[in-house]
């Protein structure tokens, strides 16, 4: 067992947090104030920070030898420390790399050329007005209507909804059946439009959340990425193996992905005990400075022990994923833990902080008001926990 990054490694974490440090840190508090990112600023992102490994395009696609899995996550963490709302814009626009893996024919070539330059931004869009957790019930429809299928429904909560190009969106093609009345498709913007609307929300208010609404786009054939009469391999929409294939490698991508969420919790989290060791050092009551009293020591103890506890969690789902292990146990204690981690380390920094931690003087807020962010999407706390319990009773506390 070896805890320590390899050289490479610490060097590419150095990099990455001198750039960030450099290019970033300084815009952060006023630009996050101001709403959401355009298109044009995310694309912007993508291509400066592409060379740092972030947005990376995988060997298999066409792209550089593949980072492995626990190098991609340091980066991850790194930006999370600095913003956040900019962690969550690229981590989800990465999801145009999985939509690539999914596309075909011509969609699959005009994605490649858009994402070897950074300039295609991806989205997920499952959840719905009234579909959260449970994402049986989706209602937004494909039908064929003539010779062509369109897409019917509203999408809310979508990360990046407003300035996606591709969206990979679940959607239902039958009734009462569940699951296995759904399919996946892939929507490329220009062919399949959408309208989309950004909220103000407590936290991450930079990074774009978006409702969309589909008023009978159009979705060519071939972007129907994964039905389950297409796994069956006939009938209607054809794709067979080949389509299966594309689900497995699709639902791999997204698990990456999703570690992004653990990641940014663990980043903030660090940040939050660096900002209350240095305000302990500097802030004196009582004639000394307020590190020296014994409950500030237990609550930055406390602090340091979840960050830690949530680094280890993470950074062992993510090297299980690596290893081509089952790790679903894992992934689930490690979304739970961490984001609920970050909750902890952040509201006891704002309390290190006193009144002052409440202020937009201090950055210790808005690390509570982004943190406050991460215990909904992917999953929230409490489906991680029954995740956990089927795991490990084999018994579902939910269908
Ligand atoms: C910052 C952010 C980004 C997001 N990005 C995306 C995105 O890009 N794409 C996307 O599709 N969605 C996204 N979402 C939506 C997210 O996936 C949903 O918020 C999440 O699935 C929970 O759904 P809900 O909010 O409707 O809560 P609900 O499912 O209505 O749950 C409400 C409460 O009830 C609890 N609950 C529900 N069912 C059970 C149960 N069986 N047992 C115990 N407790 C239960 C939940 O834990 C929660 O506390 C995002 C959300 C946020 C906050």
């Amino acid at each position: 067992m070896d805890f320590e990054f390899t050289e490479e490694q610490k060097m590419l974490q150095t990099t990455i947090r001198d750039f960030l440090e450099k290019e970033i840190a300084p815009i952060v508090d006023e630009r996050d104030r101001q709403g959401s990112f355009t298109r044009e600023e995310v694309i912007g992102y993508i291509k400066k920070m592409m060379p740092l490994g972030f947005y990376h395009l995988p060997e298999e696609l066409g792209g550089e030898e593949r980072m492995d899995a626990i190098t991609g996550a340091i980066g991850s963490e790194e930006l999370a420390r600095v913003w956040p709302s900019l962690s969550g814009a690229l981590g989800l626009a990465g999801l145009a790399v999985a939509a690539l893996a999914m596309a075909r024919g011509e969609t699959k070539e005009k994605l490649r050329a858009k994402i070897e330059k950074g300039e295609s931004i991806g989205c997920l869009a499952i959840t719905e007005p009234n579909v959260g957790s449970d994402t049986s019930a989706i209602e937004t429809m494909l039908t064929k209507s003539g010779d062509r299928y369109v897409v019917n429904g509203t999408k809310t909560w979508i990360t990046n909804g407003s300035i996606a190009d591709v969206a990979i969106a679940l959607v239902q093609t039958e009734k009462g059946k569940g699951q296995m009345g759904m399919a996946t498709v892939l929507l490329d913007r220009d062919v399949s439009p959408w309208e989309a609307t950004d909220f103000h929300k407590i936290g991450w208010r930079a990074c774009p959340t978006s409702e969309m609404s589909f008023d009978d786009c159009p979705v060519p054939e071939q972007n129907i990425i994964v039905a389950p009469w297409m796994l069956g391999g006939s009938g209607e929409g054809g794709g067979g193996d080949k389509a299966a294939q594309a689900y497995f490698d699709f639902m791999q991508r997204l698990n990456g992905i999703r570690a992004g969420m653990w990641l940014i919790s663990i980043g903030i989290a660090q940040a939050a005990v660096d900002a209350s060791i240095k305000y302990a050092k500097e802030r004196i009551q009582f004639g000394k400075p307020l590190g020296s009293f014994q409950m500030v020591q237990e609550m930055i103890a406390d602090m340091l022990t979840d960050t830690w506890s949530a680094r280890l969690l993470t950074y062992r789902a993510i090297w299980l994923g690596g290893q081509g292990v089952k790790n679903r146990m894992e992934t689930s204690l490690a979304k739970g833990f961490a984001t609920e981690a970050a909750l902890r380390v952040t509201s006891k920094a704002i309390q290190i902080h006193g009144a002052m931690g409440l202020s937009e003087e201090y950055p210790v807020e808005r690390y509570f008001r982004d943190a406050r962010m991460l215990t909904m999407p992917d999953g929230t706390t409490q489906i991680m926990k029954l995740i956990v319990g089927r795991e490990v009773l084999g018994m579902r506390a939910y269908t």
